[in-house]
C-alpha cells in the first residue's frame, strides 16, 4: 500500500510556499472544479476587550487568503469559510470575520462566511454517543482543514483532528469534556464523518503551553500539508517534539483505525522533520502537593490550594482559568490566604481541612453541593463563570481579587512577549 504523503515547506512568501506544499502532497488531487469546498480555520476565539496575541492561537488570515486565492486560480468557485467560535456569551463568528478582514474574501472571490453556531447541526452516531456536527461541514464535497501548529495543555497537541472538534455545537463540545467520557477518545473519529479533503497546518507561529493566548508563541514559518489528516498530525506533532505515540488522542486514533503512529509509515516531502523540528512544552507545571502552579511556593503564596485543571474542564472554563489564577496571585499581599481550596471541572471533590472552598463553574458547584468536607462554599456559578462575578464573590470573602489586575497583566504580557513587530506581525491576522 502506498504511504500517505505529507509535505513540509519552510515558508518565505506565503502564497508561493502554500502552493508548493499543496503540490508536493498532491493536495488537490481528486477534487472537481464544481466541488463545494469548506475551509475550516481555527478561529476558536478572539478577545476584543483585552490585548489579544493571536500568534500560534488562531490561523493566520494571510494563509486563509492565500488558500482562497490558490483555489480561485485553480478554478474552484464554490468556497465557504466556516467556524464555530466559542459562543460565550454569544457567538462572535461574524464579528471576528469582520475584524480580521474576511469580508474581502466575499467581495473578491464570492466566498461565503459561515458561523456554524448560527446554523443547523446534525446528530451523528459514534457508537454509544452522538455528537452534533455542523450540517455545512457534513454536506460540503471537500473540507480543507487549517489548524495551527500548537500544543495543548490537555491534549498535548492541537492539530488537524482537534481542529475538527470546532465543527461541533456547544453541547457536544461540552460532552467531549464530560465526566463519563475520555476527551482523547471523543473527538478523533469526527474526521471519519466529514468529507475528505486536505489538511494544511499553519506553522507561521507555534505555541508552547497552548492553546490559549497566554502560552508562548515562536515564529516558525512552516506549512505542513497532507490529504491524510492523521498522517499530517503525526508529522506536525513530531515537528513540535511530541511523537504521536505519546499523544493520547493520536495513539487512540491509530488504534481504532489500525494505523501506525510512527512517521516511518509516512512519506515526507520537502523539508525533513529533523531539519525543521524543535521541542516545546505542552503543559504548565504544578507544585508537587497540587497547591498551585509551580512558583506559587517560591512567591511565598500560602493558605490556598488551587487544584490543577483536568480534562473535564471544557474550553469555556479553561479560558477563565488563567484569569482566575492571575487574580488570585495578585490578591496575595504577603499574608497567607485564610485556608482556601479552589476546584474546577466536573469530577473533583472538595477536600477536608479548608475554611473556604471556591467552586469555580456551575458543574463543580452542582457536584459538591452536599459535600460534607466543605465548611464554607464559595460558589462562582456560571457556565463558564464570569470574571466580574468572581471578583464580587471573592471580595465578599475578604479576598481582594480584581479584574483590573488581570487586564494589567494581559497588557504587560503582550508588551513583554510580542513587542518585536517584525516577528509578531498583526498584519498577518488583520487584512487591510
Ligand atoms: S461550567 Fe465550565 S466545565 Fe462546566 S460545562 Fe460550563 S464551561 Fe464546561
Amino acid at each position: 500500500m502506498a504511504k500517505p504523503v505529507v509535505s513540509i515547506v519552510k515558508s518565505r512568501d506565503i502564497g508561493q510556499s502554500l502552493r508548493e506544499a499543496v503540490e508536493l502532497c498532491g493536495g488537490l488531487q481528486g477534487m472537481n472544479k464544481s466541488d463545494s469546498i469548506l475551509i475550516k480555520p481555527n478561529l476558536v476565539d478572539w478577545e476584543f476587550d483585552l490585548p489579544f496575541p493571536p500568534f500560534g492561537v488562531v490561523t493566520t488570515t494571510a494563509l486563509v487568503f492565500a488558500l482562497v486565492r490558490l483555489l480561485a486560480e485553480e478554478g474552484f468557485s464554490r468556497i465557504t469559510v466556516g467556524e464555530a467560535p466559542l459562543p460565550v456569551p454569544k457567538s462572535k463568528g461574524r464579528r471576528i470575520y469582520q475584524a480580521l478582514g474576511y469580508e474581502k474574501l466575499k467581495e473578491r472571490y464570492g466566498v461565503e462566511l459561515v458561523d456554524f453556531n448560527e446554523e443547523k447541526f446534525v446528530p451523528v452516531d459514534f457508537g454509544g454517543y452522538k455528537l452534533n456536527i455542523a450540517q455545512r461541514a457534513l454536506e460540503a464535497h471537500r473540507l480543507i482543514n487549517l489548524p495551527v501548529l500548537k500544543t495543548h495543555n490537555l491534549c498535548r497537541v492541537s492539530l488537524g483532528l482537534k481542529n475538527l472538534k470546532g465543527c461541533l455545537d456547544r453541547k457536544s463540545k461540552i460532552l467531549c469534556h464530560g465526566k463519563d467520557h475520555d476527551l482523547d477518545h471523543m473527538f478523533p473519529a469526527i474526521a471519519d464523518k466529514l468529507p475528505p479533503g486536505l489538511t494544511i497546518v499553519d506553522g507561521t507561529y507555534t505555541l508552547e503551553r497552548g492553546p490559549a493566548p497566554y502560552g508562548k508563541a515562536y515564529r516558525k514559518d512552516l506549512i505542513i500539508a497532507s490529504r491524510d489528516t492523521f498522517a499530517c498530525d503525526v508529522v506536525a506533532s513530531e515537528v513540535m517534539g511530541h511523537p504521536a505515540r505519546e499523544v493520547p488522542h493520536l495513539a487512540y486514533y491509530a488504534g481504532i483505525s489500525g494505523r501506525s503512529p510512527d512517521t516511518s509509515g509516512i512519506e515526507v516531502r520537502g523539508a525533513a522533520i529533523g531539519e525543521v523540528g524543535f521541542k516545546i512544552a505542552h503543559d504548565w507545571d504544578w507544585e508537587e502537593d497540587d497547591s498551585g502552579p509551580l512558583g506559587f511556593k517560591k512567591r511565598g503564596i500560602t493558605g490556598i490550594a488551587v487544584r490543577k485543571y483536568d480534562k473535564t474542564l471544557c474550553t469555556g472554563c479553561s479560558g477563565m482559568y488563567n484569569p482566575m489564577l492571575i487574580m488570585i496571585m495578585s490578591a496575595f499581599k504577603g499574608q497567607p490566604f485564610p485556608g482556601v481550596e479552589v476546584i474546577t471541572g466536573k469530577v473533583r471533590r472538595a477536600g477536608p481541612g479548608f475554611e473556604k472552598t471556591v467552586l469555580f463553574g456551575k458543574c463543580i458547584c452542582d457536584l459538591n453541593k452536599n459535600n460534607p468536607n466543605i465548611k464554607k462554599a464559595v460558589q462562582v456559578k456560571g457556565c463558564p463563570p464570569d470574571l466580574k462575578n468572581f471578583e464580587k464573590v471573592m471580595q465578599a470573602e475578604g479576598i481582594d481579587c480584581r479584574c483590573d489586575d488581570y487586564v494589567k497583566y494581559r497588557g504587560s504580557y503582550f508588551k513583554n512577549n510580542y513587542s518585536d513587530r517584525e516577528v509578531f506581525d498583526m498584519g498577518l491576522y488583520i487584512m487591510q
